[in-house]
């Protein structure tokens, strides 16, 4: 199999305190900026970052859901009276991370965010951005995706444009984060891992990042959760193995959830996961004994007494993934993962 050529982020920095270092890693003569910040970690970041006169800052509320297109050009319009913006700093989790990356893109393609998502769709580079992930697991720091729901499908911006220019990797931002929430976002990790592990286009450049960020994850997972440097590095290291394989039927199935009810990324991924044990035996098996350890509750019967209409829309956005799914099944995917299987997956949930 030829693979494809994948960009990566050019530069990170790694290490407690390490976000106060961000002006090290821009382009020379860059001096005003924007910060995107989820408003829920406004509180964590250093005074030095917040109170820049340079700097504009705009919050992003990602308790509310995940990040739409309309939310991505309203701040693009904001933006049209202010400064030229040099650089953006994208703190948060992967919905804060991607509110980012298409800011960053749509400033300099003047398109609406809507008309570039799909695969290569960005003519120009982006404004210079920096990912600062203060919640660890979705990957969104090392990956060319931006995802964003536009109403009727949840599809990513997948471009080189869209990868940010650097990255700080700092697990002393993570702090004041609740139990549940860090579950599931290190279980992102986890099942982008178990999904590129397992599937077809898996191969060794990808297996050496996926197995190793497994076994940061089961650090992570036995320690209590206490060692945030494991699951920010794995974080990374799980991104990086999808973007040279794939993911797979879990995060196929999980896109129909978070359309249709508004589940945030990880949540729903666990969710899906807890019926996958065909597809992921042993790693769905460990995933249930972690949920017991943590006591961690995911809510059940979702599915049970839906529209018929919001079935049939949750099986096209399933049937949407196609390349995940040629990942997890292979080239017979249409025949095994017909819409009668993926309803019945989908009313176990
Ligand atoms: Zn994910």
């Amino acid at each position: 199999m030829k693979f494809r050529i994948f960009k990566q982020v050019p530069r990170i920095i790694y290490g407690e305190k390490s976000i106060l270092r961000f002006r090290e890693l821009l382009p020379e003569k860059a001096s005003k900026g924007l910060i995107i910040v989820d408003t829920k970690v406004l509180s964590m970041i250093p005074k030095p970052l917040t109170e820049d006169k340079d700097i504009k800052l705009i919050e992003f509320n990602a308790t509310k859901g995940e990040p739409y297109t309309w939310q991505v050009d309203k701040i693009v319009d904001e933006l049209a009276n202010y400064f030229p913006i040099d650089f953006i700093l994208g703190i948060g989790g992967g919905s804060t991370m991607d509110i980012a990356k298409s800011v960053s893109v749509c400033l300099k393609n003047s398109e609406k965010s809507e008309k570039l998502q799909g695969w290569d769709l960005v003519k120009a580079p982006g404004v210079f951005k920096i990912g600062i992930p203060t919640i660890f697991g979705s990957g969104s720091e090392a990956s060319r995706t931006a995802v964003l729901n536009n109403g009727t499908k949840k599809q990513g911006i997948n471009s080189d444009y869209s990868m940010f220019d650097a990255i700080i990797l700092d697990p002393s931002v993570s702090s004041g984060i609740d139990k549940n929430t860090k579950f599931y976002t290190a279980m992102d990790c986890y099942i982008h891992c178990v999904e590129s592990v397992s599937g077809t286009m898996i191969n060794q450049l990808s297996e050496g990042y996926a197995t190793k960020a497994l076994s940061y994850c089961d650090e992570y997972f036995s320690n209590k959760m206490k060692q945030e440097e494991l699951i920010c590095v794995g974080s990374y290291y799980g991104g990086v193995s999808i973007v040279n394989s794939e993911v797979g039927i879990c995060h196929a199935l999980s896109y129909g959830l978070s359309i249709e009810f508004g589940l945030r990324h990880g949540l729903a991924n666990c969710v899906v996961f807890k019926v996958l044990e065909d597809y992921y035996g042993e790693y769905v098996s460990k995933f249930n004994s972690l949920l017991n350890d943590y006591e961690i509750i995911l809510p059940k019967n979702i599915c049970s007494n839906i529209e018929k209409d919001k079935m049939k829309r949750m099986i096209d956005q399933t049937l949407m993934m196609e390349r995940p799914l040629l990942n997890a099944l292979g080239s017979e995917w249409r025949d095994i993962l017909t819409r009668e299987k993926i309803e019945e997956l989908y009313l176990r949930m």
